[in-house]
């Protein structure tokens, strides 16, 4: 390609295309602690499918790296660009196009954003239950990573939420997988299969989310436990009692103090009982009626002194809002204490105590530690890793990993391997899986140019 500069502001516009000093640093980076930024080549904002197309079709032609961005939320590196690369922001791309009660679903943009979307459907009675801990994120970037967080043990991962798209693969051609439909089995599932690529198949220019009914009463229950183990044998026992809770997180008592420090959180738990307790678990619960709320919560109350709580607040309004928002927050505690890096992997629920003992023993014996809170309910585990020395690092970081595969378990849950953990990927996977995603991956992109370091070929961790 002659001058990419020209042939990118001839799609989309001079006003839309960022070249040299005029990228703001933001499109460098997303939130992942480890990896350098890398300011791309160009910066293009499309505002339609076509001129995604247009724009893939001359960087597939000038083999210049793409890579999609939504909000930059992301934990794992997927949308820091190459240097010499474009960067698509999807940001101009942002409308909430329909919402159809009937199919209960919504069609939107990818970059809208997870508070605008729940803004347009707050009147309906329904509502987008995917949740990561960032809310600005956007949709496109959800569809990207798989999203999961906190209400997945009810309703799901984007890979759940996620009936359709339209997407542009690499060569221009636009497709459409799913619809408004609540199942299909007709031939390959694509929507499936582009949910979770990180920006690596295709770039989905429009979205059918699941929508789930709002339900108007909710509740949390803070339960203290004195024993770890304790917290991780409760976790099945809530989940089977049908009491259906959308929340069921654990807090270790490393991570309750820092929250509650760098939060101002005030829970009411007296000092005696905050520092005899390992951990803490959060269980939300909701119903259609303030009284059914109430039977619920109750019950889970006794459950939970019944599985050894040491105590159990029930948590109204601010108060429960405050605490799920400090979890929310979580990584930027982590972030703020000195964290080297985090990991979300994920292990069967049974295999979790085990997991975490293993995982805090290896991080002791590296000199450094690991603590952290996850969505207990779904065997994610978020843990902040501190160790100053990079090679005993990742070392740590690999032997972590192996021990969650050893288990039955992945390397991410849910943020993806972005260019973080690619090379951990890379080194412990199968490499006859590694080898069919390759050519998974050449048939959606032969010329190699969509996110090129990530699950593939990023550089050392
Ligand atoms: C404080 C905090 C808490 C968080 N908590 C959670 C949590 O609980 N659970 C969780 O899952 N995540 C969590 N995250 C991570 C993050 O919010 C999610 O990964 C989110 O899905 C990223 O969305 P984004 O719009 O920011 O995507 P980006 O970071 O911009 O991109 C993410 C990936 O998606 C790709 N992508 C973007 N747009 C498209 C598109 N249109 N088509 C194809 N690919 C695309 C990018 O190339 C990249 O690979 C948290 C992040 C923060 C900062």
């Amino acid at each position: 390609m002659s001058d990419p500069t020209a042939r990118f502001a001839e799609i989309v516009g001079d006003h839309n295309l960022l070249t040299g000093d005029a990228i703001p640093d933001d499109y460098s980076h997303d939130e992942e602690l480890t990896q350098p930024p890398q300011k791309p080549a160009y910066v293009a904002k499309p505002a339609t499918a076509e001129e995604v197309s247009r724009l893939l079709v001359a960087a597939s032609e000038g083999r210049i790296p793409v890579t999609a961005r939504g909000s930059g939320s992301g934990l794992s590196g997927a949308a820091i660009p190459r240097q010499d690369g474009l960067v698509i922001s999807f940001e101009r791309m942002n409308a909430v196009l329909e919402v159809d009660t009937t199919n209960q679903v919504a069609v939107v943009q990818p970059g809208v954003t997870l508070t605008a979307l729940d803004a347009a459907t707050a009147d309906t009675g329904l509502r987008y239950m995917v949740h990561p801990g960032e809310l600005s994120s956007s949709v496109g970037g959800n569809v990207g990573t798989n999203a999961g967080g906190m209400r997945a043990v009810k309703y799901g991962i984007a890979r759940h939420n996620v009936l359709g798209l339209q997407a542009v693969l690499p060569t221009g051609e636009i497709i459409r997988t799913g619809g408004r439909i609540a199942k299909i089995s007709t031939g390959y599932d694509l929507t499936q299969l582009i949910v979770g690529s990180e920006g690596t198949l295709a770039l989905a220019t429009e979205v059918i989310v699941k929508l789930h009914p709002r339900l108007d009463h909710a509740a949390t229950l803070l339960a203290a436990f004195a024993d770890f183990d304790q917290v991780m044998e409760a976790v099945p026992k809530v989940l089977a009692s049908g009491l259906g809770p959308y929340i069921v997180e654990y807090i270790d008592n490393m991570t309750m103090a820092a929250l509650i420090h760098t939060q101002n959180l005030e829970l009411g738990i007296p000092d005696a009982i905050r520092d005899s307790c390992q951990a803490y678990l959060v269980v939300a619960l909701e119903n259609r009626t303030a009284g059914r709320l109430g039977e619920d919560v109750e019950r889970a109350g006794e459950l939970l002194a019944s599985l050894g709580a040491v105590d159990a607040y029930v948590l109204e309004g601010v108060s429960a809002r405050k605490l799920i928002e400090a979890r929310e927050k979580a990584f930027w505690t982590a972030k703020a204490i000195g964290a080297d890096d985090i990991i979300d992997t994920v292990v069967p629920r049974s295999a979790m105590p085990k997991f975490l003992a293993g995982a805090r023993g290896l991080a002791s014996a590296a000199g450094g530690a690991a603590a952290g809170c996850g969505h207990a309910g779904d065997g994610n585990v978020h843990l902040a890793i501190i160790c100053k020395d990079a090679a005993k690092r990742k070392q740590l970081m690999t032997d972590i990993f192996a021990l969650a595969m050893e288990l039955g378990g992945a390397i991410s849950g849910e943020h993806g391997l972005g260019r973080a953990k690619t090379p951990y990927f890379l080194r412990l996977e199968d490499p006859a899986k590694v080898a069919l995603l390759r050519r998974i991956k050449e048939s959606f992109d032969p010329a190699g140019i969509l996110n090129p370091d990530v699950l593939f070929a990023a550089g050392e961790a």
